[in-house]
């Protein structure tokens, strides 16, 4: 399948990434097409193997309908209009929504893929057609790594084995399970050809036509010619500092989970052949957990603990999903009355460590954070006050304030655990857990991204558009390399790598059609 010509290589497909982008390489191999893939790092799985959960929101798929989910599609478009709006195009939205369930059916016909039902609320709670339930998320069945043949031993992660040095395991969860799955399901396939550290630099393009790639591995370049089209699934570019700052993206390349390889490059290469973008100042945001190495990391689930501002002041609802309250968080850095480090204030009724469920990245020893000054205790409140930087008088007065309102049960002032997410965390319970247990503790927080969200604009065969929207021929986008279908929003768990897994699904189709 896979024929030498004027180009180094011919294929049907050439598909840049390897995370999302698996999908669209195995549906295109699995239309009878030959495929390339590459890989800029030497491991494939991106971000998504980064994630514990490997989460998709999918409503209605078939897992779900099995374990008698009275869920809706016209539910579940329904919440997702109204969170995200106009911001990106309805049939956009409408796609995705729809299309979690035929993929997950589609993707079922074959054994090596088993799903289950990982309940996880939708991150607006209030809003109409949400489910809080959690049965609008599916992750894929672990699998050993011995199973994926020549990709053994080839899946990046996770990120403890990344960023502590912990032994990588060698039975795949989560994002690594999915990144699996599809590599075990493209192992036996002669008409699929993968390269690691090997990046997609520029597109080829004839008459007006996307026609190949050329890539580079260790400095030398080649040109890999695709029939059918490109696909770019290459994620985003949090890790280029200079592109975060030319298109206004807050936060630090070392304060993202992006993966190493998220550069950009896929995005310039699409730009320079024609391609628009949309949404280049958006992220995946999340609060972020200063760690001893001093990078702070994706943390949720906080079961108490205030943030306090410069003043000593609440200024969020603690307890919101990560990415309404990064988006808050950003917001008063902006203004100005947070800065970074802020502060999660907690007392010692749960031990040491800050009340954080889900740190991502595992706790390091206390007396780590503690020698780097990242966590500071006090017997009292004052004293604390002094050591974190904020007026003595107002931390005690927050505090106390705080401890009324958990006192009562109702957050009147950020309405903590009102919406049912808040409570998500604590089986129920009310998040508003009184600070009143010696000696009282101090975390350092600074912001996190999960990647940006900005890219190339498509339609809903996750064809590149132009300026005057018309579709660039051969060229496809998916993931963080295309502006969102999300918008400013994160509507759900579940949906990034959904949409990733989704929209480069649809664009193998398509190519599989043409
Ligand atoms: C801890 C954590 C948990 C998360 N959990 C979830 C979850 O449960 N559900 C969910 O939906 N989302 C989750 N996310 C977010 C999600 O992982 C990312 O948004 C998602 O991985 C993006 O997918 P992608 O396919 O766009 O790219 P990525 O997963 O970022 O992969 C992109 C790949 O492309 C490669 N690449 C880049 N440039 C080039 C190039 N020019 N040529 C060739 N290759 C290139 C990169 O090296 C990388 O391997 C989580 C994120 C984190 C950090």
């Amino acid at each position: 399948m896979t024929t030498k010509s004027d180009a180094d290589e011919t294929v049907d497909v050439l598909v840049a990434g390897s995370a999302g982008a698996l999908a669209g390489a195995y549906t295109a191999a699995r239309e009878g097409l030959s495929v390339a893939i590459v890989e800029a790092t030497d491991q494939f799985g991106g971000t998504f193997a980064y994630s514990g959960g490997g989460g998709m929101w999918y409503p209605c798929n078939p897992v779900l309908v099995r374990a008698g989910s009275d869920d809706t599609i016209d539910e579940a478009l329904r919440y997702y209009r109204s969170v995200v709006g106009d911001r990106t195009p309805a049939e956009l939205q409408e796609t995705y929504v729809r299309g979690g369930a035929a993929l997950i059916e589609y993707l079922e016909q074959d054994d090596h893929f088993a799903f289950k039902i990982l309940p996880w609320p939708d991150y607006y709670s209030s809003v109409p057609g949400a489910r809080n339930d959690g049965m609008r998320h599916t992750v894929c069945k672990g699998v050993p790594d011995e199973r994926l043949g020549r990709f053994q031993g080839q899946v990046r992660g996770p990120l403890d084995h990344e960023r502590l040095g912990e032994p990588q395991p060698d039975f795949l969860t989560g994002g690594r399970a999915v990144v699996g799955r599809f590599l075990w399901a493209m192992a036996d396939n002669p008409a699929v050809t993968a390269y690691l550290n090997t990046s997609l630099v520029e597109l080829t393009v004839e008459d007006g036509r996307v026609t190949g790639g050329v890539v580079e591995s260790q400095g030398e370049r080649r040109t890999i010619r695709a029939r059918r089209g490109v696909l770019l699934a290459a994620g985003g570019f949090e890790q280029n500092a200079e592109m975060r700052a030319e298109y206004g993206v807050p936060g630090t390349a070392s304060g993202t989970m992006g993966a190493p390889g998220n550069t950009g490059l896929a995005h310039k290469a699409a730009i320079a052949a024609g391609a628009s973008t949309d949404l280049m100042d958006q992220a995946w945001w999340s609060p972020g957990l200063i760690h001893p190495d001093g990078r702070a990391a994706f943390a949720l689930c906080f079961t108490g603990g205030i943030f306090v501002d410069k003043a000593g002041h609440r200024f969020v609802n603690e307890s919101a999903a990560y990415d309404r309250l990064g988006r808050q968080i950003l917001s008063a850095m902006r203004d100005g009355t947070v800065g970074t480090p802020y502060w999660m204030v907690y007392d010692s009724r749960a031990g040491e460590q800050p009340p954080v469920m889900a740190t991502n990245v595992s706790f390091s020893p206390t007396s780590e954070y503690e020698s780097a000054g990242l966590w500071v205790q006090a017997d009292t409140l004052e004293e604390l006050a002094v050591k974190i930087g904020v007026p003595e008088a107002n931390l005690v007065e927050t505090v106390c304030r705080f401890n009324v309102l958990a006192q009562r049960g109702d957050d009147e002032d950020f309405g903590r655990g009102r919406e049912s997410f808040d409570r998500a965390f604590t089986g129920g319970a009310s998040p508003l857990v009184p600070i009143d247990t010696p000696p009282f503790r101090a975390a350092a927080f600074g912001t996190s991204d999960l990647g940006t969200k900005g890219g190339l604009r498509t339609d809903v065969d996750a064809r590149v558009l132009d300026a005057e929207d018309r579709p660039i021929p051969g060229l496809y986008a998916a993931g963080n390399t295309m502006a969102a279908v999300s918008g400013e929003t994160y509507p759900g768990g579940g949906n990034p790598i959904g949409a990733s897994l989704l929209f480069s699904h649809l664009a193998a189709l398509h190519m599989a059609r043409s």
